[in-house]
């Protein structure tokens, strides 16, 4: 069960699923039964080019939408790109740094560093993403890992405002290959991430950081991780693009009830 003064976060990270058609019926298809679930923050992220579609239908519920990805920048000569004024109005949430931008667009530490001083500059959340590849665990450094990750990606942020940020957990060797880490292995990671943030800030002005765990999170498996204390919420990929989905925030409801 998340901290009391920390409200459960849980993200779907559709990826490159469901253009704007598709997305909204899927939508349309969870809306009733997403929107009724209140005591957990519930943020959908879809593809860029179906936000607005989805803001469409969820602009007066209580369902938040969020971007995949964007550029630091707010305008210019950056083909292909999204910028933080673009998301502004549509998206509260931006996830940053997730595994697959690392390890297939050579995202850096520093790079992620820029977009999340960015998306506080202009009032989206970000949630930014950690995680160590399976050679890193196999060799005793996921520690190490996540130290450098967390300093680097999460330096020089507003400490005043780290209740707007998120970070997820999300261990690489866990993400879209069915093998959740344990339980106990995301505490251990978590309590890491959250001492880091503490010495980075102060314990007191990161005491309300939401850390999500992420990695193969299934609607079988939710409830175990929502059951420990440090994990805020959880970032879902395959999951999210069916009504597991809606079961998977179930589960972090009922921990907080
Ligand atoms: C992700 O991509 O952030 C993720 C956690 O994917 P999956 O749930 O499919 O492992």
């Amino acid at each position: 069960m998340t901290s009391p003064a920390r409200r459960p976060i849980v993200a779907g990270n559709w990826k490159m699923n469901y253009g704007p058609s598709d997305a909204h019926d899927f939508v349309s298809g969870i809306f009733d039964d997403l929107d009724a679930i209140t005591s957990v923050d519930r943020v959908l992220c879809p593809p860029a080019i179906s936000i607005a579609a989805v803001h469409a239908l969820t602009q007066k519920s209580g369902i938040m939408l969020g971007a995949q990805n964007m550029h630091f920048a707010e305008k210019g000569a950056f083909t292909g790109e999204i910028s933080p004024l673009m998301l502004q109005g549509l998206c509260e949430y931006v996830i940053l740094g997730h595994s697959e931008r690392r390890a297939l667009f050579g995202e850096t530490d520093e790079l992620v560093n820029r977009k999340a001083l960015s998306a506080f500059a202009h009032d989206l959340k970000p949630i930014v993403c950690v995680g160590e590849r399976l050679e890193d665990r196999d060799a005793n450094m996921t520690e190490r890992v996540i130290t450098t990750q967390v300093r680097g990606s999460l330096a020089g942020l507003p400490a005043e405002r780290l209740g707007e940020l998120v970070v997820a957990y999300e261990p690489v060797w866990a993400i879209g290959t069915g093998r959740a880490a344990t339980p106990q292995d995301a505490a251990d990671v978590i309590a890491i991430i959250r001492a880091l943030l503490a010495e980075m800030y102060g314990a007191e002005k990161a005491a309300p950081v939401r850390v999500q765990y992420g990695g193969s999170v299934t609607a079988a498996n939710a409830r175990d991780l929502a059951a420990l204390p440090d994990v805020d919420g959880a970032l879902v990929g395959g999951a999210s693009l069916t009504a597991d989905f809606v079961a998977i925030v179930r589960a972090f409801a009922e921990s907080v009830a």
